[in-house]
């Protein structure tokens, strides 16, 4: 399965959780510890064990666009042969 991560820009989140809700792994948490600078406690990645696959399912779902998706992609063996 693909490995991804995220971003988020938490002063620009309003910790609607949208993307708490929508995150198929569950992996995408609010912070209790902290409030960004418009008073909200602001989304988080909560992925211990690397389960985030980078189906940006979250970044769709955030209404403030505050989500970057990175996702790994696999180097294909002929491809790195042709580079060397
Ligand atoms: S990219 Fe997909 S798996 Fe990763 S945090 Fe967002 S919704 Fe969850
Ligand atoms: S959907 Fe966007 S604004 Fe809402 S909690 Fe997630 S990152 Fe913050």
């Amino acid at each position: 399965m693909a490995k991804g991560r995220i971003e988020i820009n938490e002063d620009h989140c309003k910790g609607c959780s949208l993307c708490v809700i929508a995150c198929p792994q569950n992996v995408i948490e609010l912070a209790t510890d902290r409030v960004n600078a418009k008073g909200y406690y602001p989304a988080m990645l909560v992925d211990p064990e690397g389960n985030c696959t980078g189906c940006a399912i979250c970044a769709v779902a955030c209404p403030d666009v505050c989500i970057t998706v990175y996702r790994q992609v696999p180097v294909k063996a002929s491809s790195a042969a042709a580079a060397l």
